[in-house]
């Protein structure tokens, strides 16, 4: 299995972060865990088309999480997708998703008229709504899909996958909550979400500390990151979703190294690790 980090950023513009976007493959599979902005740029990079992703899980619907949903939609039909999409999702995705195609549909309909490609399959969408724990099976890979605490989102998820006796956990956005410690036991790569503190200074009346706060209280901290890696015993701990998305890489692994008792991994947008 493999994990390749598309997006490391948060919803701050930054041309090295883009937006929150997994994808986690096999030879026969690959899933496309959300799709935050510039996610089919990245795609196209990493020579992987929309066309041939069979699932996009979502870890909730926060905008940086969800907001290039039709871009890679359309995408994928340019890019010559013949089979229908299959997305996971809390509950409220096949609202979501049916606003967003509505949203565009006057405008596809027309091209889809005049641009008479063989074919518009891409358009069929299943959606799948979660409850509170399960799984789902892709092809080679297991998800195991648990709640994690984002409040005031009221549903949000982490997952682990697993592929040939390997793991691999994703956070999703949360702070930290039993469900992660719990599910992410001896994961071989934990991929962990972070805010970072003492980086984001009060600049005026438009980020006050009640915003920083705000912010930071749903999110794990870089104090806290460490140590919930360490409860799940897992080989190894990959950052992501930093915020902010430029920090001091040095000070934050030797935060994290004091209690994980190992070094973490900054993740950086399009890295690839073997599971
Ligand atoms: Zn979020
Ligand atoms: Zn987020």
């Amino acid at each position: 299995m493999e994990l390749t980090l598309l997006g490391t950023g948060c919803p701050s513009v930054d041309y090295k972060r883009f937006g929150p976007s997994n994808l986690v493959s096999t030879k026969k599979t690959k899933i496309l865990v959300d799709c935050g902005s510039g996610v089919t740029q990245r795609l196209h990079k990493l020579k992987v088309s929309s066309a041939e992703i069979d699932a996009l899980i979502f870890t909730h619907l926060h905008s940086d999480h969800a907001v290039d949903l039709y871009q890679l939609i359309i995408s994928s039909w340019h890019s010559y997708r013949v089979k229908p999409w299959k997305i996971y999702g809390p509950k409220g995705t096949k609202k979501f998703v049916k606003k967003i195609m509505d949203a565009w549909a006057d405008e596809r309909n027309l091209r889809i008229k005049y641009e008479a490609r063989a074919s518009a399959k891409t358009f069929d969408i299943n959606v799948l709504e979660f409850k509170s724990l399960g799984n789902v099976k892709i092809k080679d890979i297991n998800i195991k899909y648990f709640e994690v605490d984002h409040k005031p989102v009221k549903f949000a998820y982490g997952f682990c996958f697993t592929n040939k006796n390997k793991k691999l956990t994703i956070s999703g956005d949360t702070k930290p909550c039993e469900n992660l410690m719990k599910y992410a036991q001896k994961s071989d790569v934990l991929l962990h979400e972070v805010f970072i503190e003492g980086e984001i200074k009060e600049t005026n009346k438009m980020r006050t500390k009640e915003t920083l706060h705000n912010v930071q209280s749903y999110h794990t901290i870089s104090s806290e990151v460490g140590k919930v890696a360490f409860i799940t015993q897992s080989k190894k701990l990959i950052l992501t979703h930093f915020v902010p998305t430029q920090f001091n890489k040095v000070r934050l692994k030797n935060i994290i190294k004091k209690d994980f008792g190992k070094e973490p991994i900054i993740g950086e947008d399009l890295m690839t690790i073997k599971i």
